[in-house]
């Protein structure tokens, strides 16, 4: 049975509408663990292919869009909203959507469709994300709805994803009530969003409780991004609209995995200028809780100035908070003390080596054990390894603590590609594969050893696309 919540919210936050009908619903990959979490429970394939394609409604369904605008690589963009996707309803308090599941109101020029592999790949980079401890949206399956849907390659299969949420809730939600100069909704949403997600705020203010908010919000936000780099992870678009209030990573589009090191790397086809490129994403997450907090001026005092100030109080240190988030992460990825400074040195001076060299950064980090009791097989051996090695060992490094922080198997772009190519062609085996191996990212069974490995040059995926 759904639940809901945001339904309470006025009929101006979302509009109803159910998903389309399709004509040929088919399960291609279903997450029955997580199914199980959520006390799911279904007779056989296809009722889940009829009920994860939005044809059959739960008990207690209410499909709804939500409305939201975001900030489009810096560019305002005052009405996007769920243009191809049906949030169902909550089920243990997690928001159940389907994505690619028909036109809504807010669908613009759009088909409000999905082609099957952008959903494979949030299927499996939602999923790799969650094993690797990151908070994420999830992914419960993977529908192929029987129709073609036209991108610019030709007709592709279409498929729809559905994904639990923590809630769906994002900094363009905010937007999209701040540009309508609606106060009303802006202090509705923000104690919808206290209550949701941050039930730690409890004061009685409204200017309090907006500036906690924030504070609590950007800390959330550190922290994800900082993880990010841990992993090698590389979003692809950080626009607003798809930065969430809960502090968890979702809509993934182009996103991508770094293999060689390269630390303004860029994967995104749309990406021209490198906005959102691996090195910079610290830096758009403290621009995107800007915008957050522009949305906050009006709640905060009547005077704007005076707001300013508060918010700009509130914000002080976020620049040097997030630079020591990056920081620990990588003194942890070496196994070193994180309050320590003096490691800051050693991190940059490994990351330039890897860099410079074109090393894989995954691979870089897991083989930090054999390099230390001595193979330096998979490093390039020069005098600036040498150094590091001497600095590194005098820091007695953790190994336990790496072990915890420097997977083995991530969603390698090209292995990705290789999947999806299969599935396209109607063998969705290589994926169900790739999934079982990145569900344990630390620790590699013998027969997963080949997810290991890093793109051969023939291999390698220079772009990635949105694929909408
Ligand atoms: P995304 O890039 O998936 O975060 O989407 C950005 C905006 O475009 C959101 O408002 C989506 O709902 C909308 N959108 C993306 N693809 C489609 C599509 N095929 N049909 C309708 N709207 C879409
Ligand atoms: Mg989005």
């Amino acid at each position: 049975m759904l639940t809901h919540s945001y339904t309470d919210l006025p009929e101006r936050f979302y509009q109803r509408t159910n998903p389309e009908r399709f004509p040929a619903p088919e399960l291609v990959l279903f997450n029955a663990d997580l199914a199980e979490e959520l006390g799911l429970v279904f007779s056989n394939e296809a009722e889940i292919a009829q009920v994860l394609s939005g044809q059959t409604l739960l008990p207690g369904s209410e499909p709804i869009a939500q409305a939201y605008a975001g900030s489009q690589f810096g560019h305002f963009v005052p009405q996007l909203g769920d243009g191809r996707a049906h949030l169902l309803g909550e089920i243990k308090d997690l928001d159940l959507q389907l994505k690619g599941s028909g036109r809504t109101k807010f669908s613009r020029g759009g088909d409000g469709r999905s082609p099957i592999g952008p959903a494979i790949r949030e299927f499996l980079v939602s999923e790799a994300m969650h094993a690797l401890g990151i908070p994420t949206s999830r992914s419960l399956s993977v529908v192929a709805t029987g129709e073609m849907v036209y991108r610019q390659d030709g007709p592709e299969p279409g498929a729809i994803l559905t994904r639990l949420c923590e809630s769906h809730l994002r900094v363009g939600t905010f937007q999209y009530f701040h540009h309508r100069d609606d106060l009303q909704a802006l202090e509705l949403l923000c104690d919808y969003t206290i209550k949701r997600h941050y039930p730690e705020i409890a004061c009685s203010e409204l200017p309090d409780r907006c500036l906690e908010l924030l504070r609590a919000f950007a800390k959330r936000q550190g922290d994800l991004v900082a993880q990010w780099y841990g992993v090698g992870f590389i979003h692809g678009v950080m626009n607003t609209d798809n930065c969430s209030m809960a502090g968890i990573t979702i809509d993934y589009g182009p996103c991508a995995f770094l293999d060689d090191f390269k630390f303004m790397k860029v994967f995104s086809s749309i990406d021209q200028q490198g906005r959102y490129a691996y090195g910079n994403q610290m830096a758009i997450a403290e621009w995107n809780i800007y915008c957050f907090a522009d949305c906050l001026l009006p709640l905060i005092a009547d005077d704007q100035k005076l707001s300013a100030t508060k918010v700009k109080e509130a914000l002080a240190d976020i620049s040097s908070s997030f630079a020591s988030l990056i920081h620990q992460t990588f003194a942890r990825k070496l196994g070193l003390a994180e309050s320590d400074s003096s490691s800051e040195t050693l991190i940059t001076d490994f990351l330039r080596y890897l860099e410079t060299h074109s090393l894989d950064f995954t691979l870089g980090f897991s083989n930090l054990r054999n390099l230390y009791e001595g193979d330096k097989g998979f490093y390039t051996e020069n005098s600036d390894l040498e150094s590091f090695l001497a600095r590194w060992k005098d820091q007695a490094p953790d190994f336990s603590q790496m072990d915890q922080v420097n997977p083995k198997v991530i969603p390698r772009n090209h292995q990705i590609e290789r999947v999806i190519d299969h599935a396209n062609n109607g063998d969705c085996e290589p994926v169900a594969e790739m999934w079982e191996a990145l569900k344990s990212p630390y620790t590699v069974s013998t027969n997963h050893q080949h997810f290991i490995d890093p793109p051969d040059l023939d291999e390698q995926v220079y772009q990635t696309f949105c694929g909408t």
